[in-house]
């Protein structure tokens, strides 16, 4: 089916770029430049440059990030991780993975860790917190790394949808150890396929994380230092994404202009919760990955807005939360808000090809299902 407003349009991202992305393409392609060259150390650099942060390493999902960061950092069996419910199931499948055993706490009203549980949850066990920037809100990590450094807890932070959101002038990935970004199609960075980046000031981290991506060798020496995994963001993939990120600050001053149409054109429904406007001063600059509202009868607007051919998200970690799904083992959580979020919430179109007139469209049959 075609929409009116999709909840993506990767065509159009893609056409409005086109003849530079077949430009770096066809160069790579010639080359035969395809695992671990120029362009992937070029696309490091300049993350780190625009986060401002020594280390960048180019991975193959937003999901390896996080896996290499955490194994990284010394995350094996019988350590506890805390982290929350509402989020990308990656999140907690990495901790799972390294064999560490997930700890969930809530999330509070901007969907992000509430920092308040955090601290009862913690044991002698616990070795890291696993904060998610969700929607591409920073969590509240002024508290949350005090109370690291006042237990000794590692931060690894989830930052896949907060590419350059910041809190108190600081970047998301950027307050603790290390921080691991997706550059999945759909996030505000995207590949042309799956890749991620792991970002830390840490030497040694950094360059456990170069092994662990690369079978556990050193390149220059052929020696093994351990079993690794192959996890290597593809240098095609970096050469696109050199192109791509030249305009990321200006789409993401597209998604704040869109942020700010929809909370004009929405702040009085009483039916909603909207996420706070954008703010040009204040503690939070929000890049709005995600535009997610809270509706009475949620279920109800999504039908009546999917049938006036718009595209929205209630699915995903949306509808049953995480700990609710049996085979994870995670049911003995008690996640109050994120069960009522998972009833509540819904995602609008949001990216930076929308159009004003789509905008306004949206808004309009959001107001027309509540008679408004
Ligand atoms: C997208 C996402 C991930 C996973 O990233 P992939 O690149 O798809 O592996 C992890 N956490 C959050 C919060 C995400 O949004």
């Amino acid at each position: 089916m075609s929409y009116k407003v999709p909840f993506v349009d990767l065509p159009t991202h893609y056409h409005r770029l086109e003849s530079e992305i077949l430009g770096a393409v066809r160069e790579v392609m010639s080359r035969g430049d395809f695992i671990l060259c120029d362009d992937l150390q070029q696309f490091q650099d300049n993350m780190a440059s625009l986060l401002g942060v020594e280390y960048v390493v180019g991975v193959g999902s937003g999901t390896d990030a996080l896996h290499l960061a955490l194994r990284a950092a010394g995350i094996g069996p019988n350590d506890e991780v805390i982290t929350v419910g509402f989020t990308c199931v990656a999140t907690i499948a990495v901790i799972v993975h390294c064999g560490a055993k997930p700890i969930l706490v809530d999330v509070g009203e901007d969907y992000n860790m509430d920092v308040d549980q955090v601290e009862e949850v913690i044991t002698p066990q616990t070795k890291a917190i696993l904060p998610v920037h969700l929607n591409g809100r920073v969590c509240d990590m002024k508290r949350l790394t005090d109370i690291a450094s006042k237990h000794n807890l590692i931060i690894i932070e989830d930052a896949a949808q907060a590419l350059e959101a910041s809190c108190d002038g600081r970047k998301a990935g950027t307050f603790g150890l290390a921080g691991c970004f997706s550059l999945y199609p759909m996030k505000i960075l995207g590949a042309t396929g799956d890749g991620g980046f792991a970002v830390t000031n840490n030497e040694e981290l950094a360059e456990r994380i170069y092994q662990l991506r690369d079978h556990g060798q050193r390149r220059s020496t052929g020696e093994i230092l351990l079993f690794g995994f192959n996890s290597r963001l593809d240098n095609l993939q970096a050469a696109i994404l050199n192109v791509k990120l030249r305009h990321v600050p200006q789409w993401i001053a597209r998604r704040r202009e869109v942020a700010a149409l929809y909370h004009q054109g929405l702040s009085d429904l009483q039916e909603l919760k909207l996420p706070p406007a954008p703010q040009s001063q204040g503690r939070f600059f929000d890049v709005f990955q995600n535009y997610v509202i809270r509706a009475k009868e949620r279920n109800r607007l999504v039908v009546h807005l999917e049938k006036s051919g718009i595209e929205v998200l209630a699915s995903w970690y949306l509808s049953k939360p995480l700990h609710h799904h049996e085979v994870l083992n995670l049911r003995h959580f008690h996640l109050p808000k994120t069960e009522q979020f998972a009833k509540e919430a819904v995602s609008l179109p949001l990216n930076s090809e929308i159009s004003d007139e789509q905008v306004e469209f949206v808004i309009n049959s959001v107001r027309k299902f509540y008679q408004k």
